[in-house]
């Protein structure tokens, strides 16, 4: 065999790698032209050892040589057109997988505020734009502040109503925002006082369809010269009417609270029958929302103040009740099972 047949096969095989158009003819060539059995490649080797042979001492080196340089030639040849068929695939791939972004999106449902959340920051709003501060405290409280300050010292009778869970004898979980009151109050003593405190409170209660242990709440205390029952009056029924619509009527029924005197539980007309009487108030054309009254002259001294000066009103309401009552829910535990189902019917109530 002559070196130029040599040369001329070595070529034909370079030739061939160039020509493959993917991966799959180059793996081809490579099995037919540059295995251990593959025809050109071997033949054209074969040719070189037979020349190395028969040649003389000093043409052996060269030859040798030469089959080195044909191998690496064509391996060379080999891995680069192997690279470049790879990048030829991604490429492909890349443009198989090329999004389209002109095309319209996907509708992923926004989530939406929690009803008490709803309710909780409309009232913060309606107060504030009245001019009324907003302020938090702990929710583990010392006995101190959530009952005695309040005037229900120990072993008094009302403490019954709020039995809580304690941490320690002087310590538990607050039964209602009122301590952030006397707190506020004890701060800056004989000084007017405009302020709502909304909050987490815990009672010991069984939970059913109108209780849970755990209850959102926002009290109201105004302090100042001159207030009186009026001022209360006058501050509810807006209230009512903000959260309850321009309808409703309130009344007062007197009642009992240890910290308020006079004490009113505060009815607002039933939706239902507006006032006649229906099943939904069990015939009494009104429902109970909340508890109000006019700060307890011992709580105003408790607290630093002189209550000669100075008077007062306040209430607390719970937020689930206001809920439950603006929306027609059946169950207070349904505000906090996260049922989706349940939640996103206020959707449009967090929009507004
Ligand atoms: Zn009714």
């Amino acid at each position: 065999m002559e070196l130029a047949e040599i040369e001329a096969l070595v070529s034909k095989i370079k030739q061939d790698i160039e020509c493959c158009e993917c991966l799959k003819d180059l793996v081809d060539v490579k099995n037919e032209q540059l295995g251990k059995k593959s025809t050109f490649f071997s033949v054209a080797l074969e040719g070189l050892n037979q020349m190395i042979r028969t040649a003389p001492i000093e043409e052996k080196k060269k030859l040798g040589a030469l089959i080195n340089k044909f191998k690496t030639d064509v391996l060379d040849c080999y891995n680069k057109k192997e690279i470049v068929l790879k990048e030829k695939l991604e490429l492909e791939k890349l443009k198989e997988e090329e999004i389209d972004i002109s095309l319209p999106g996907n509708d992923y449902s926004a989530g939406s505020k929690n009803p008490l959340f709803v309710i909780r920051d409309e009232i913060i709003k309606f107060f504030t734009s009245l001019g009324y501060d907003v302020y938090a405290g702990p929710e583990v409280e010392n006995d101190h502040y959530n009952f005695e300050l309040l005037n229900t010292p120990k072993d008094h009778p009302a403490r019954d109503m709020q039995d809580s869970f304690y941490i320690d004898e002087r310590t538990l979980l607050r039964t209602h925002t009122s301590p952030v009151q006397a707190r506020t109050m004890l701060k800056n003593p004989n000084t007017p006082i405009k302020m709502i405190a909304p909050g987490k409170t815990y009672r010991r209660d069984d939970d059913d369809l109108t209780h849970s242990h755990q209850f959102m709440q926002i009290e109201c205390l105004v302090v100042d010269e001159g207030i009186n029952l009026a001022h209360l009056k006058s501050t509810l029924e807006k209230f009512m009417h903000h959260i309850f619509g321009m309808k409703r009527t309130i009344k007062f029924v007197p009642s009992y609270f240890p910290f308020t005197e006079p004490s009113f539980e505060v009815n607002v007309s039933c939706a239902n029958c507006h006032g006649k009487g229906c099943n939904m108030c069990k015939g009494t054309g009104y429902i109970e929302v909340l508890g109000a009254g006019m700060v307890h002259p011992n709580v105003l001294r408790m607290c630093g103040y002189d209550d000669t000066r100075f008077s007062g009103f306040a209430f607390g309401v719970g937020v689930e009740r206001l809920a439950m009552l603006r929306y027609g829910i059946d169950d207070i535990r349904r505000f906090y099972q996260n049922d989706v189902r349940f939640l996103k019917q206020f959707k449009e109530e967090f929009r507004k």
